[in-house]
C-alpha cells in the first residue's frame, strides 16, 4: 500500500528502502527520484503526480518533508536503481539501459556485468538518439524487466512516460547521472559525505558548474515549503 506525503502538490512516496525495494518489484510503470529541481519545474508535476513510484532522493527533498512535519529517510536513486538490477538478475528477468554517452554506458554495462551475478542485459541505448518511437519500439521488442533511464531530467521522465504507455509489464527508473558513476567516470562522493547528506556539496566542489543548477533552485524551495506552510493559499 503506499502512503504519500504531499509536498508544494507533488506526492510523493514514504516507504523505506526495503519497503521500495519490495513495492517496486510488485508494479510496473514509471519509478520516478525526486530532488527540488524537480519540485520546482511545473511541467513535471502532472508526470510526478501519475508515476507510479516517487522515491525522495535527495537530502533536499528530505528537508521539505520534515518542514511540513514528515520525517522521511532518503533513498538514493543510484542505490535504489542498483538494487533492483540485483533483484533482476536473481529472478532471471533481463534489463535494458538508456542514456549517457555511448563510451560510458559501454562501460557502465561492462562494470555492472561483471559486478553482479546472472545480469542479463538485453538492451543498450546510448542518451543522444533523436527518435523516442524507435528506441520504444526496439526496447519492447527485448522486453526487459527494468529499464533504467539516464537521460537527466527531466528528459528521462518524459520519455518514460511515453514508454510506459507502450510497454505495460516494465518498470522504468530515471536515474540521472549514475550511468558515468557506474563507469567510473564521475565520482560518487566518499561514504562519509553520503552519510552526512552532503553528497550535493561533494559533487559541486568537485563540478562547480553544478553551483548554478543549486542556487537559487534549493533556498527558494525551502523557502516556497515555508510559505506553503505558514501562510494558507489564496493569502
Ligand atoms: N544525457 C543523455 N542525453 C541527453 C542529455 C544527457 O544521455 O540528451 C546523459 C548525460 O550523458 C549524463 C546524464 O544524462 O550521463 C545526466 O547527468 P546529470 O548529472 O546531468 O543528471 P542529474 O542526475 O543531475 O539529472
Amino acid at each position: 500500500m503506499r502512503n504519500r506525503a504531499s509536498l508544494l502538490g507533488y506526492s510523493i512516496d514514504t516507504f523505506s528502502f526495503d519497503e521500495a525495494v519490495n513495492y517496486a518489484e510488485n508494479i510496473s510503470g514509471q519509478v520516478i527520484t525526486i530532488n527540488p529541481e524537480m519540485l520546482s519545474n511545473p511541467d513535471l508535476q502532472d508526470i510526478v503526480n501519475s508515476a507510479e513510484l516517487v522515491i525522495p532522493d535527495g537530502v533536499g527533498v528530505q528537508i521539505g518533508l520534515k518542514l511540513i512535519g514528515k520525517d522521511v529517510k532518503r533513498i538514493p536513486g543510484i542505490q535504489f536503481a542498483y538494487r533492483m538490477l540485483q533483484e533482476c538478475a536473481k529472478n532471471n528477468q533481463p534489463v535494458a539501459l538508456v542514456g549517457a554517452k555511448p563510451e560510458v554506458i559501454e562501460k557502465a554495462a561492462q562494470n555492472l556485468n561483471s559486478e553482479i551475478e546472472n545480469l542479463n542485459i538485453v538492451y543498450l541505448q546510448d542518451g543522444y538518439f533523436e527518435d523516442d518511437d524507435e528506441i520504444i519500439s526496439e526496447l519492447k521488442s527485448r522486453n526487459p524487466r527494468l529499464i533504467l533511464c539516464a537521460l537527466g531530467s527531466p528528459k528521462q521522465e518524459f520519455f518514460i512516460k511515453k514508454a510506459k504507455e507502450i510497454m505495460t509489464n516494465s518498470l522504468f527508473i530515471g536515474v540521472g547521472g549514475s550511468f558515468d558513476v557506474w563507469a567510473g567516470t564521475v565520482e560518487r562522493a566518499p561514504e562519509i559525505w553520503q552519510k552526512c547528506g552532503l553528497e550535493w556539496l561533494y559533487r559541486t566542489i568537485k563540478e562547480p558548474k553544478r553551483f548554478r543548477r543549486i542556487f537559487p533552485t534549493l533556498p527558494l524551495f525551502v523557502l516556497r515549503v515555508l510559505k506553503e506552510k505558514f501562510i494558507p493559499k489564496g493569502v
